[in-house]
């Protein structure tokens, strides 16, 4: 029988009203098994492991992503696949952060939580739990269908370190701007295999060490010479810039030289773009052209997610600069087009 770790780390899929305050806080997992009596119909053999503290997202944190990623790699021969539950506040950042720690993943990890929990009557937490585990039993030759970190929600499954949380209070809460989506719920599940990573079967490597002296810089028009140098200036191992359209900023000469201070003081500058779909390219424009020849990383098509998981991955191995550098700009687990 098909077997599957659910590993519950909170979210509102699990969370009760408080009766003391009126917020929601999160619950322990029996409550979920009793509102989903489908689960005993499945023809799965599951397991939970229940995370203890039970988590809001909001305070997922690097050492928690190295826990999951150590009970994933732990069980990996136990186990088809996994479902994790957890918040979608930050689910993006945990399916990217997992996405880079897990070298040659060659099983299902499917995110999935919900914008309402389990106990409502319109919720929508037991089609996102049940079609996950549908997802993470799927097999095509004995071998998992979904090979990848991924994310299920709202009836559509994306990559995980594609995808972004867009909207908090639609069901549909996830989108995948530059990257197709792997797969949809209808009244049967249609896989789109041309877009699903494929690769040989190697062992699982597990690279849970996180450098997270990372800072960010958003641009906008008006920004100071006070508030970048904030950046610059700081102790910071790396920034990540957030830029206007196609990876441009403006070419003020106080700002292209703040950022060769901070380029010469051996920091890594990665440009990723405030537009959700579409690329940095680095010399399209005039205002892009001397970031370029300064050595300025692009980040491509990556979202904020990927690119920051990526970053605190690289840099958490200890890579001299130029391979970061490098390795930032190339695809590892499917995070850009390039
Ligand atoms: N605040 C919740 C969390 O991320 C929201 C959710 O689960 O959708 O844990």
């Amino acid at each position: 029988m098909t077997k599957i770790l659910i590993i519950y780390t909170g979210g509102t899929i699990g969370m009760v009203n408080d009766p003391l305050t009126g917020a929601l806080i999160p619950f322990d997992f029996k409550q979920i098994q009793q509102n989903v009596p489908e689960l005993a119909r499945l023809n799965y053999d599951l397991d939970v492991h229940s995370f203890d503290p039970i988590l809001d997202s909001s305070n997922m944190d690097p050492e928690i992503w190295a826990e999951l990623a150590g009970i994933i790699t732990d069980t990996y021969a136990t186990y088809d696949g996994f479902v994790i539950l957890h918040g979608s506040d930050t689910m993006a950042y945990t399916a990217s952060a997992l996405s880079f720690m897990l070298k040659n993943l060659s099983k299902p990890v499917v995110l999935t939580g919900s914008q309402l929990p389990i106990g409502e009557i319109r919720t929508d937490a037991k089609e996102n739990l049940i079609t996950a585990l549908e997802i993470a039993a799927t097999k095509v030759n004995e071998l998992a269908m979904i090979p990848e970190v991924c994310i299920y929600f709202d009836y559509q499954l994306f990559r995980g370190n594609r995808s972004i949380k867009y909207n908090s209070e639609k069901f549909e809460a996830f989108q995948s701007p530059n990257y197709p989506i792997l797969a949809e719920a209808g009244v049967t599940l249609s896989f789109y295999s041309n877009y699903i990573h494929q690769h040989p079967v190697e062992p699982l490597v597990l690279q849970s060490e996180f450098n997270t002296n990372i800072g960010v810089l958003k641009m906008y028009p008006g920004i100071t010479i006070k508030t970048v140098q904030a950046i610059t200036r700081s102790s910071v191992d790396a920034i990540v810039m957030e830029t206007f359209g196609s990876g441009n900023t403006t070419t003020a000469q106080w700002f292209v030289d703040s950022l060769q201070e901070a380029l010469d003081a051996g920091k890594l500058i990665v440009d990723i773009s405030q537009c959700q779909g579409g690329s940095v390219e680095l010399g399209k424009y005039e205002t892009s052209k001397k970031l370029q020849h300064m050595g300025i990383i692009s980040g491509f098509d990556m979202t904020f997610e990927a690119t920051i998981t990526k970053l605190m991955y690289l840099m958490g191995q200890g890579l001299p600069y130029k391979e970061v550098a490098a390795l930032m700009e190339v695809s590892l687990r499917g995070e850009l087009s390039a």
